[in-house]
């Protein structure tokens, strides 16, 4: 997923340019295409460009004046630099605008003057209106736009390029041999065939965009920007009708409808919102809309995933460790009290956000597999072994009955993986992974990581990972007051968090980069026998 600096994403109007509406997904759409557009046009320019200094090497004769070749160097230059400026940072909508604009208004008469320059006879082949035809046009095929903002971009094209043209031959000695009133009319007519096609296009491109919009809209709530997907379902930033709360939503694809994950998300949603420990993530609102999508609200967390955490920043100090796991183990011994088992406990189902200006809070997230013990009948075999393997206690691979005790050893294998920054047990294939943790000790996470953990919080770590479950903390409750007595780390203060929050502004990681993709598949029935016959 991608990983949330705080306090981002203050979504402008997109009235003013005219532009896609208002939202951070739309802002990054338009620079996206901007991107495509500016690389397209460098491309073309600058093909032209080699094609016009290969041509003498052929023997075709051409002289080029200097001049001309200056002027299509700049239109090359002016292109490319757009394309490589779009593709770093973010830039407002209203610069986005901005380049937009320049890009054709510059680039497209500067083209027709070097083209007019470079041969007079150019004319009789009205390279101009092809230039005013491929800017406006092509504009309006990549870049996001109402179609008043084409027709205006368009025409700013046509009439800038043909005045561009018109002057440039006035004074080169075609205008005395040449009757260009009938070429410039023609012009004309062709370039406002050109300007109505772009302004059709974004109509119907921006039209459509908008239509999209509007499907995704969910009851009272308006989605904006998708935050993640997991093995289920989709989660989205949205907006509430009436409240102004920030909220997140978690809707059940369509295609993904089937009974059973139907029974799933309604389980999840159902037990989920049984809890109410802080660090459990709030439910608001379950709801389907009439055509048939399920979906449910939860309070939005603007924080970053534990494993974008670790993938951006690397193997985190002991002292918030500590911080973030007794934190975790309050959710789960609330959920663990009422006879659930979250059995989905990894890096990415914890997200690190701030509430009410508390840095550090950290939030359990994803019940999606979560057993009730009193009434587990209702499971079936292939939702037991769904799930990244990397956090799999020996028992559940096994696949037998899990209590509270599972969660705590995937929480040993999150916290291990927080220390270290790799996970207990690596390796290529599922069955593999798997094989370890029936059978392999994890080696000790300061060996791992080459530097001295304090030495209670690591045996702790171990305890967690026991094969025997007996060995392992007995209660989340357990885990937690051992943790606390971990003092061999330094607190992890709050003046600490928020140092470190001001020394990261977390960058946009993109989704699935460096992702333990591997890992992440599901574990059929079938992998896990070949998983148990591989070690018998
Ligand atoms: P799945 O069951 O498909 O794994 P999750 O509930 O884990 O779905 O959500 C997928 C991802 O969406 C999470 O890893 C997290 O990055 C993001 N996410 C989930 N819930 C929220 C939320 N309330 N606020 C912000 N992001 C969230
Ligand atoms: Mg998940």
């Amino acid at each position: 997923m991608a990983a949330r600096p705080h306090a981002r994403r203050k979504g402008t109007s997109g009235k003013a340019t005219g532009m896609p509406a208002d939202t951070e997904g739309g802002r990054a759409f338009l620079q996206e295409r901007l991107a495509i557009w500016a690389k397209v046009g460098f491309l073309i320019t600058f093909g032209l460009f080699v094609l016009d200094e290969v041509v003498p090497l052929l023997g075709i004769e051409t002289a080029r004046p200097a001049m001309a070749q200056r002027l299509h160097l700049a239109v090359v230059v002016l292109w490319g630099g757009a394309w490589l400026t779009l593709r770093r940072g973010a830039f407002s909508r209203t610069t986005l605008g901005v380049i937009d604009a320049v890009i054709v208004l510059l680039g497209c008469p500067l083209a027709a003057l070097s083209e007019v320059l470079d041969d007079p006879n150019t004319y009789y082949t009205n390279f101009p209106t092809i230039i005013v035809f491929i800017g406006s046009v092509g504009r309006a095929l990549f870049v996001p736009s109402s179609a008043w903002r084409s027709f205006l971009v368009s025409s700013g094209i046509a009439v800038l390029v043909l005045g561009a043209a018109a002057g440039a031959t006035a004074v080169t000695d075609l205008a005395r041999v040449l009757d260009t009133r009938a070429l410039l009319t023609l012009s004309i007519a062709y370039s406002v065939c050109a300007v109505a096609l772009a302004t059709v296009a974004s109509r119907v491109i921006y039209g459509l965009r908008q239509e999209i919009r509007k499907a995704l809209q969910l009851g009272q709530y308006t989605l904006e920007e998708k935050l993640g997907e997991g093995g289920m379902g989709t989660v989205y930033r949205a907006r509430h009708a009436m409240l102004r709360r920030p909220t997140a939503v978690k809707l059940l694809p369509p295609e993904k409808v089937g009974e059973s994950s139907l029974e799933r998300f309604e389980r999840e949603v159902q037990l989920t919102a049984l809890l109410s420990h802080p660090n459990t993530v709030a439910i608001f609102d379950y709801g389907r809309t009439p055509d048939g999508i399920f979906y449910y609200a939860m309070e939005y967390l603007d924080g970053v995933d534990l494993e974008s955490l670790v993938r951006l920043h690397g193997p985190q100090p002991p002292a918030r460790v500590v911080h973030i796991l007794r934190q975790v183990c309050g959710s789960l011994g609330e959920a663990h009290e009422r006879g659930l088992i979250h059995r989905d406990v990894k890096p990415a189902n914890i997200i690190l956000c701030e509430r009410g200006g508390t840095p550090d809070v950290a939030k359990v997230v994803d019940f999606g597999l979560v057993k009730d013990l009193e009434q587990s009948e209702g499971i079936t075999q292939a939702d037991t072994l769904t799930g990244t393997p990397l956090y799999l206690a020996p028992e559940a691979i096994r696949g037998e009955e899990v209590d509270g005790r599972a969660d705590l050893y995937a929480l040993g294998a999150v916290g291990y993986f927080l220390l270290v920054g790799r996970n207990v047990f690596e390796g290529k294939t599922l069955a593999e992974i798997c094989g370890h943790h029936l059978h392999a000790a994890p080696s000790s996470p300061s060996e791992r990581l080459g530097q001295p953990i304090p030495p209670r919080l690591e045996a702790l770590i171990l305890r967690c990972l026991e094969k025997e479950l007996e060995r392992r903390p007995r209660t989340a409750r357990e885990l937690a007051r051992a943790l606390e007595a971990c003092d061999d780390a330094e607190p992890w203060t709050e003046g600490r968090a928020r140092a470190w929050w001001a020394d990261h502004v977390v960058a946009e990681a993109a989704p699935g980069t460096e992702s333990v993709e591997a890992a992440h598949g599901t574990l059929t029935p079938s992998l896990l026998r070949s998983t148990q016959s591989a070690h018998p």
